[in-house]
């Protein structure tokens, strides 16, 4: 078994390490569009805020995993 040198977000109910799930409350998502000439739209921006929380769960077993949170992000590429 090779050695990675970042530790793994595993699942402490299950195990799981593959799997995983991030449930946003209250989104709004705001997309702004540019109208051409032509009539057709081009999308300009996109952003969007999250207003509520952001859970985050086992994909496996549903544990919440929320804790493990802000370490999900760093190693959101
Ligand atoms: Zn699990």
């Amino acid at each position: 078994m090779s050695k990675k040198s970042c530790v793994l977000i595993v699942c402490p109910e299950c195990g799981n390490d593959t799997d995983f799930v991030e449930v946003a409350d209250d989104v709004i998502i705001t997309t702004r569009y540019v109208q051409n000439n032509d009539s057709s739209f081009t999308q300009e921006d996109d952003e969007s805020q999250v207003l509520g929380e952001i859970k985050f769960y086992c994909g496996e077993c549903n544990a919440d995993l929320s804790s493990f949170h802000q370490r999900f992000l760093a190693m959101l590429f």
